[in-house]
């Protein structure tokens, strides 16, 4: 684990950072609370669940990967499951700025990529972007979604974000987090290339249908998958290769781990995934192997 997460724990109040340490120092710790371990917080700590996720909030900001803003944002979502996933901003120097990760598409992707099929509240420690309550909507929550942020009385993203433009108004039902198959098959068999083509299944893609999925290796071997999560107003969209990066940061992996990638895409799409990728991939480093697959 990154150990910036660990020196998080001396941030947080004493009552709190004892009954957490044991989770977050567990071999198995994979940056998510359950629910029988979120009850063993509050009742070791007596704060209620929205005082309980601000507080800990500190441990969620301690993955952000900020070398332009040195900004440290954190946010917890929690699933329709009842279990908490920390997520954080993450920045690339060398690439553009469009590749910026914004800590509520960490936290979001993060639930989506452990298979959550809906997000009930996201906190966060700074007030959501445009750009972020844009990219919520999407969810297939958006219309019951919580929102609390430090010293606020919790609100719903509708109320963050009035007369809203989703995906509804495309005629689009499956929205962000729905659980898909889009039934994409490829010939090319390497692990990389399966694991990115399981991943192009899950991709939320309804308005370009380049349904895009990315795999990345680390240096020890491990995989990580990223899917494509598409926006009805189109720029808020995370790309494969960013939830596959925020998969590997919040499994505690540094992004200077990474040495091979795999990127499957739809060739019949009228966009492509594919320079956008090899750009971050080479500012990231220009050694990485690329295996790409276009069905
Ligand atoms: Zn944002």
């Amino acid at each position: 684990m990154h150990a910036k997460v660990m020196d998080a724990l001396g941030q947080l109040p004493n009552e709190l950072a004892s009954a957490l340490r044991p989770i977050i120092e567990d071999k198995n710790f994979d940056s998510t609370i359950s629910p029988e371990q979120f009850e063993h917080l509050l009742a070791h700590t007596n704060l209620s669940d929205s005082d309980l996720r601000l507080a800990l909030l500190p441990v969620a900001a301690a993955y952000a990967v900020v070398p332009i803003s040195n900004f440290y944002v954190g946010a917890i979502v929690r699933g329709t499951s009842g279990r908490l996933y920390f997520g954080a901003n993450m920045e690339f120097a060398g690439a553009s700025m469009a590749c910026t990760i914004h800590a509520e598409q960490s936290a979001i992707s993060h639930a989506w990529i452990k298979g959550e099929t809906g997000i009930k509240d996201v906190t966060i420690n700074y007030s959501p972007c445009g750009h972020c309550r844009q990219f919520m909507n999407e969810l297939n929550t958006a219309k019951e979604l919580v929102i609390q942020l430090p010293e606020r009385q919790p609100m719903t993203l509708q109320q963050y974000l009035p007369e809203s433009f989703g995906p509804a108004d495309l005629g689009i039902e499956d929205a962000l987090l729905s659980d898909i198959d889009n039934g994409i098959t490829i010939a090319e068999q390497s692990e990389l290339a399966v694991a990115a083509c399981d991943a192009a299944n899950r991709s939320h893609a309804p308005y370009s249908k380049n349904f895009s999925g990315v795999a990345l290796k680390a240096k020890d071997g491990r995989v990580f998958v990223g899917m494509y999560a598409e926006n009805a107003a189109f720029n808020p969209s995370l790309p494969p290769l960013q939830v596959a990066l925020i998969n590997m940061n919040m499994s505690g992996y540094k992004l200077s781990e990474l040495v091979e990638a795999a990127l499957v895409e739809s060739a019949e799409s009228q966009i492509s995934q594919l320079a956008r990728t090899q750009a971050l991939l080479e500012a990231l480093n220009p050694d990485i192997q690329m295996t790409y697959v276009a069905y």
